[in-house]
């Protein structure tokens, strides 16, 4: 379905979960901070503004997020 928005959609809020953690491991820049389902393309994205996801949350406050991000980056440098 389009969207005006324009913005990468997901089916359900799962998957849109695990795309919002995904990018915050994967680009540091990131600001993405929850997921919404969109009134336009009734799909889920990725939002930088409101409230801060629940499971991201926790995972920046026991620092599971931290660590995730650092396996992320060794695996760039040295491969496998
Ligand atoms: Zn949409």
């Amino acid at each position: 379905m389009s969207c005006s928005s324009k913005k990468k959609s997901y089916y359900d809020p799962e998957s849109a979960e695990r795309a919002l953690i995904e990018a915050r491991i994967r680009f540091a820049g990131n600001n993405a901070i929850n997921v919404y389902q969109c009134l336009e393309c009734g799909e889920w994205h990725l939002t930088s503004k409101g409230v801060m996801n629940e499971r991201l949350s926790e995972m920046i406050q026991t620092g599971e997020l931290n660590e995730e991000i650092k396996k992320y980056e060794w695996r760039e440098k040295y491969g496998g």
